[in-house]
């Protein structure tokens, strides 16, 4: 799944070209993927300028000069591919060979045409993602983002509303907590392992166990870790051009996530891979113990 950094990728580069653009024609090829009265975004959504690209932890916001947002999940499997009028294209999240294929494809669910004959393709191949059509006063009330926490780089994501949120949810695995979206905003699988390495704590330690010096660590790793994920432009698994025109290449510095077998950069032990909180878990035996 895109995470918070692969989310803001895509928001960077959209928010380069599409900004002042505004929205000719729509069209929906696969009802649930756009859940929308047609008379509403006929009147809303087109001839509507693009006004500004913004990003909620993993949800990406399209505001419109008719003081509507399009709202964008692209859950396990959306990504969105724009391609410009003169050929050239931008592609962001679950990469799969529709982002440089002949579009639309069999995975595209809804398409966006701009007056400048840029299109803005949404492609879902499991069709878990989705696109909403909010006025912006419902933008915060929405069912999903009402439960978000902060972002990671917000002033409320503090070392005291860390410590708060690991006491409250004391008993899980620390590393299901910071994967809580309703803890922390936009930190999926790969960002929370890489954070916990840094941090050098076991991901299976109950939240509440962590002494006062390790939860300072998790605070500064976390923001660190989710720094250089923006900076490297997210993570892809195979070859695409995300939408700064750049391939992600977060994972060719990865500490430990996918890196099992492989050496650790701190200590030189095998990095193994685990399962916590039911998910894929990469860890350095010897930087994060479980029982210290
Ligand atoms: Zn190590």
């Amino acid at each position: 799944m895109p995470e918070g950094p692969e989310v803001e990728t895509i928001r960077r580069g959209l928010e380069l070209v599409l900004v002042g653009q505004s929205i000719a024609s729509y069209e929906v090829f696969f009802a649930n993927s756009f859940l929308c009265e047609e008379s509403l975004v006929d009147r809303v959504v087109l001839g509507s300028k693009i006004v500004h690209v913004s990003r909620r932890g993993k949800i990406l916001m399209v505001s419109l000069s008719s003081e509507y947002t399009l709202l964008f999940h692209l859950k396990m499997t959306g990504q969105i591919v724009l391609v410009k009028g003169d050929g050239e294209r931008f592609a962001g999240g679950h990469p799969t060979e529709s982002m440089a294929a002949d579009l639309p494809d069999k995975s595209t669910r809804a398409v966006f045409r701009l007056a400048s004959d840029d299109v803005i393709f949404f492609n879902d191949q499991r069709k878990f993602g989705w696109i909403k059509l909010l006025p912006n006063s419902d933008v915060a009330n929405e069912s999903l983002m009402s439960r978000l926490g902060p972002e990671v780089n917000s002033p409320v994501f503090s070392v005291t509303y860390l410590k708060s949120q690991l006491e409250r949810h004391g008993g899980a695995p620390v590393k299901a907590v910071i994967l809580d979206q309703s803890v922390v905003a936009g930190i999926g699988n790969i960002y929370a392992d890489e954070s916990l390495h840094l941090a050098r704590i076991h991901p299976a330690k109950p939240a509440g166990l962590l002494k006062s010096a390790e939860m300072l660590r998790l605070h500064a790793s976390i923001k660190e870790i989710m720094a250089l994920g923006i900076e490297y432009g997210g993570t892809s698994f195979s070859h695409y051009v995300n939408s700064l025109g750049g391939r992600g290449d977060y994972l060719a510095h990865a500490r430990v996530f996918r890196r099992q077998g492989q050496l650790c950069v701190r200590c030189g032990a095998v990095i193994q891979k685990i399962r916590v909180a039911g998910r894929g878990t990469h860890i350095c035996p010897k930087c994060q113990k479980l029982d210290e």
